[in-house]
């Protein structure tokens, strides 16, 4: 019997490391265990996001009104003045249902999240084979200016430095074998 009341999974990576079709892939295969944690953000939607499903997109008053009344397990200013955070009733939505978060957050949100639920939290870092074929991803991704690009490269070098403090490193070099190998940590963590 799995207990997986008010554990939560935290998936964290530069962005272009694969993280979002390891996540995708993770609700796939278990998704009587786990539930997509839906976040709140001042950025815009990208064509195709619909308000709720990928995020809560809301304005900057009422983001920083969430954190002045503490309803934020974490948050940070991701990119360009873009506020990202986890709501703490989205966390008890999930474990209401008798599932666990799983987090698709930045790097330093995973990090701050995992302190504030130390006992109960698995983070994964997920690692992109070279910076090389993290340009190329986002390039092909189509979404990003050359100025956002750029800022997404910088962060992510600097993101990489931090993938000693997770609880276990995911190589993404081949989706399927990224997602087989999380899946695997999470059914263990899930059963402990
Ligand atoms: P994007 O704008 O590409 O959807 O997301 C930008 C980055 O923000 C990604 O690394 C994503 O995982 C991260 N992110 C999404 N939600 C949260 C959150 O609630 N907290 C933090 N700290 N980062 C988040």
């Amino acid at each position: 019997m799995e207990s997986s009341r008010n554990k939560l999974i935290i998936i964290a990576a530069p962005s272009g490391a694969g993280k979002t079709s390891i996540v995708r892939c993770l609700l796939e295969r278990l998704p009587e265990q786990l539930a997509f944690s839906v976040s709140c953000t001042t950025r815009s939607p990208r064509p195709g996001e619909t308000d709720g499903k990928e995020y809560h997109f809301t304005t900057v008053e009422s983001f920083e009104s969430k954190i002045a009344k503490d309803e934020l397990a974490e948050w940070e200013m991701v990119y360009f003045g873009k506020y990202y955070g986890t709501p703490v009733s989205e966390l008890e939505r999930i474990w209401q249902l008798g599932k666990t978060p799983l987090l698709d957050i930045d790097v330093k949100g995973g990090l701050n999240i995992r302190k504030r639920y130390p006992e109960s939290s698995l983070a994964i870092f997920i690692d992109p084979p070279s910076l090389t074929e993290l340009s190329r991803r986002l390039h092909a991704r189509g979404t990003e200016t050359p100025e956002s690009l750029d800022a997404r490269l910088n962060k992510a070098t600097y993101e990489m430095s931090f993938k000693g403090e997770f609880d276990h490193v995911i190589l993404n070099d081949e989706l399927d074998k990224a997602c087989n190998e999380t899946e695997k940590l999470i059914r263990n963590f899930l059963q402990a």
